[in-house]
């Protein structure tokens, strides 16, 4: 997968196809064990969820997806899965939405900016180092100790619009 930290726009989920979803979670397993984590069949499966829609997914359609395969499954559950995934950056929470987007590269820590769409609900990761390094000269001017940045921007995607 490209670890270059600007990428160009496009549709969130490599997912469309299943060859790429596949190969997606193998990469996820592998970076999970070379962090000595384990990526268990539960987190695994939230994961592909979560990949192989283009729109942010929300914790009860997880709820109620994982409930109906496996038996009823419990918030607190899902809510841990999700935060497991989300420090092993293999899932990025859209705030404005509420709900989880896979990271097409999860290989390094990355400040991202979404590009969401009000009528699809398509969502974009881009990596825009300027954008970034603009917060960061502001927040220096201002002496303000950044901890988390959100950088989420509605419209509608070019097969909406
Ligand atoms: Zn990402
Ligand atoms: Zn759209």
């Amino acid at each position: 997968m490209d670890a270059s930290t600007r990428s160009s726009p496009g549709p969130h989920s490599p997912k469309a196809c299943h060859g790429a979803l596949g190969e997606m979670l193998a990469a996820a397993e592998a970076l999970c064990r070379a962090r000595g984590r384990q990526l268990t069949p539960l987190r695994r499966r939230v994961l592909e969820l979560i990949a192989e829609q283009d729109h942010p997914v929300g914790a009860y359609e997880l709820i109620d997806r994982l409930s109906a395969e496996r038996g009823r499954t419990a918030p607190p559950t899902i809510y841990r899965t999700l935060e497991f995934l989300q420090a092993e950056g293999l899932v990025h929470r859209i705030e404005s939405r509420n709900a989880f987007v896979a990271c097409p590269h999860p290989e390094r820590p990355h400040a991202t900016q979404f590009f969401i769409c009000k009528d699809c609900g398509a969502t974009f990761e881009i990596h825009d180092q300027r954008l970034a390094a603009a917060i960061a000269d502001q927040a220096e001017a201002e002496d303000f100790a950044i901890e988390r940045q959100v950088v989420e921007v509605t419209g509608r995607c070019r097969a909406c619009h």
